[in-house]
């Protein structure tokens, strides 16, 4: 299980201070996909790193807890941090390339990770579970992949041996971040559908992030959406998408492009996200907002529960503008 409360991640820059996550908790069971949405800038990767115990040196984690199994993710040191990498929590990217050493073929890289992670001494030993790994993930002819160099491979196939190598540890928790975004929409659909599987086969507690709120339902039971860093909207993704409470939510459901809504009827969400230095004061999302009221400039909406989720906006507290 993953738990994830009141969770504050700030970055420290000559610039000043940046708070990237406010104020966000969830949970997600073994088994069970949690999906991040937001615009760009709005803490998605910020919110990953902190689960996965990977927070660049300039960010700190100033509230809250993330526990896995119990264990407070944020109160470990470097040691115990470098120990849980892998064997509780794995991170994979948008990026597979980045992931990789070039210098190092597919199989030196595995088996690195099955000596250190596994405490497998054995050269045998390591192969056969890089094996097993890059079988888990439906990598056809994983002999060859073994000996092959990173450049040698397409993306489609590096992000294969990306996921590979972050279930390789059997951790309880995988963290993707956009894994899809750089493949063609047919690569696209057999990662969502392999993560899948492995969630559900694994036991993995699976936290997806994209801007893309259309690929959600593909992976995810719940979906979480962000805005400048505050939790807007959170609930069971058929609910959220169906019917969003939040207007960002309902704004960004908008911009889902569908066959049925023809050209032009796509609509961008107006105005940018605020920057985060000089963020407005009350409902973080009022200056963009179709439904603003006179309260929502002056007044942060807190999280209430509602028809099975949790909403951050001002329509639904009940003592001022609860017409919904
Ligand atoms: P994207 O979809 O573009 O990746 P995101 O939703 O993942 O965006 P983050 O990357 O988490 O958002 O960024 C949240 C805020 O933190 C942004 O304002 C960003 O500029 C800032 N930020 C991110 N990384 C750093 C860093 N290493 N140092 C300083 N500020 C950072
Ligand atoms: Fe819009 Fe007000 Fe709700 Fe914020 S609190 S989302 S400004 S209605």
């Amino acid at each position: 299980m993953l738990e994830v409360r009141g969770l504050h991640v700030s970055y420290y820059t000559l610039g000043g201070v940046i708070r990237a996550v406010r104020g966000v908790s969830f949970r997600v069971s073994p088994g069970k996909g949690l999906c991040i949405v937001g615009e760009s800038g709005s803490g998605k990767t910020t919110l990953g790193l902190a689960i996965a115990g990977a927070l660049p040196p300039n960010a700190r984690a100033s509230r809250g807890s993330v526990r896995i199994d119990g264990a407070n993710i944020l109160e470990l040191g470097p040691e115990d941090l470098e120990r849980v990498r892998g064997s509780l929590v794995s991170m994979v990217f948008q990026d597979p390339a980045a992931s990789f050493n070039p210098l190092f073929t597919i199989g030196q890289t595995l088996g690195d990770i099955a000596r250190h992670k596994l405490g497998l001494a054995e050269r045998s030993e390591a192969r056969e579970a890089a094996l097993a790994a890059l079988r888990r993930v439906g990598m056809p002819d994983p002999e060859r992949v073994l000996d092959a160099y990173p450049h040698e491979l397409s993306g489609g196939m590096l992000q294969r041996v990306a996921i590979a190598a972050a279930i390789l540890p059997r951790p309880k928790v995988l963290v993707a971040d956009e894994p899809t975004t750089m493949l063609d929409v047919t690569l696209q659909y057999q990662i969502l559908k392999l993560l899948n599987r492995l969630k559900e086969t694994l036991g993995l507690a699976l936290v997806f992030i994209t801007h893309n709120l259309g690929i959600a339902a593909e992976v995810c039971e719940d979906i979480l959406v962000l805005y400048a860093g505050h939790m807007v909207e959170l609930g069971p993704t058929d609910k959220v998408l169906e019917e969003p409470l939040h207007p960002y939510t309902q704004a960004l459901i908008e911009c889902i492009p569908r066959i049925d809504r023809g050209p032009g009827r796509l609509k961008p969400i107006p105005g940018s996200m605020p920057d985060p230095r000089r963020l407005p004061g009350g409902c973080v999302f009022h200056p963009r907002c179709p439904h603003v009221m006179d309260i929502c400039r002056e007044r942060d909406p807190r999280p209430v529960a509602l028809d099975k989720r949790v909403v951050s906006c001002l329509l639904y507290n009940g003592e001022k503008g609860g017409a919904r």
